[in-house]
């Protein structure tokens, strides 16, 4: 994968949020209010890119799913990073058309690779305002019965603080996605406020420890945290994913905590679908 850096998450604009977030600020609205509008239009459009980024077995490297993530390249500003689009498309209502080209796509390499007989599963980050949408549930289910997939082979990504919020439309949306057959995950698990009774409530079946933990394990304090949220995701039999294993030590840290899934540059940058493609077959050239 070292040939594909240039995806890597730091290149991608990490150091670019803070540059961006200042642009949101007062003193360039003016540009900011141009950005949106090349957003829009690209939205519009459909320029923007998605990328896929493995959740592996570290034991055996294996691909377990796949993860959807959302790409912009500006013609004026190149890379946008998904922390300023995402919030800016939220606030522009745009999440919407956003989040379905990104199923649309996500449903279409699902397709394909299962047709070449790869056992994975796609996962797509939702935000709040998606689960408000009429009809939201009825037109995801819609999507990929006309596919030929099933709602099972499909993961949601909800961001802890949307859905630990105890409202009770929020709770309805996710128990229907359940029940419709849907595999739900708390993402960035760890930077909300959810007690243990609140999750046990909760009909998800995985965590995405936040990546903000995992880059603190080389601290004895980092260490403690993350070994508290992996035991109390065990108590309550959920399966669990590490997001941001940037190092082999950080790896073999976490396997022997129990840990099996996960996710971050050791194993592979979010990358073009094509790149997915070969990896995968790569793999199951292996198998056999
Ligand atoms: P997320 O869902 O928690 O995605 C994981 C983020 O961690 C991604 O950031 C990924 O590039 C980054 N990452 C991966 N490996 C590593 C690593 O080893 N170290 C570190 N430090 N970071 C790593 P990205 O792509 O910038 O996305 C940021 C967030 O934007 C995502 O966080 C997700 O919440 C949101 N997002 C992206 N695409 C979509 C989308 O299509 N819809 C919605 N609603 N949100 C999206
Ligand atoms: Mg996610
Ligand atoms: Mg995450
Ligand atoms: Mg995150």
């Amino acid at each position: 994968l070292a040939d594909h850096t240039m995806f890597h998450a730091k290149n991608m604009g990490r150091n670019n949020v803070q540059f961006f977030r200042e642009i949101q600020g007062t003193v360039l609205d003016r540009e900011n209010v141009l950005l949106q509008t090349r957003l829009a239009q690209a939205i519009q459009e459909r320029q923007l890119q998605i990328f896929y980024q493995p959740v592996v077995d570290a034991s055996t490297g294996r691909i377990l799913s796949l993860e959807a993530l959302a790409r912009w390249h500006d013609d004026h500003d190149g890379w946008v990073p998904p922390d300023v689009f995402i919030p800016m498309a939220e606030h522009l209502g745009l999440i919407h058309e956003l989040g379905e080209q990104v199923f649309e796509h996500a449903l279409d390499r699902l397709r394909v690779w299962r047709q070449a007989g790869h056992e994975v599963k796609v996962a797509v980050n939702l935000s709040r305002a998606q689960l408000f949408a009429p009809n939201f549930v009825e037109r995801l289910t819609g999507m990929i019965a006309d596919q030929g997939l099933s709602p099972t082979d499909i993961i949601l990504e909800i961001t802890e603080s949307v859905a630990l919020l105890d409202v009770s439309y929020e709770s309805r949306r996710l128990q229907e996605l359940a029940d419709s057959g849907f595999e739900l995950a708390i993402d960035d698990f760890g930077t909300g406020y959810s007690g243990l009774a609140q999750l046990h409530q909760m009909p998800v079946r995985r965590l995405k420890v936040d990546a903000s933990f995992t880059t603190r394990l080389h601290t004895e304090d980092g260490q403690r945290i993350v070994q508290a949220i992996v035991q109390m995701a065990q108590a309550l039999r959920l399966e669990t994913v590490v997001e941001g294993v940037e190092n082999a030590e950080d790896a073999r840290y976490l396997m022997q905590l129990g840990v099996r899934q996960m996710q971050g540059q050791l194993f592979g940058d979010p990358m073009p679908a094509g790149v997915c493609d070969m990896l995968l077959a790569r793999q199951a050239a292996q198998r056999s």
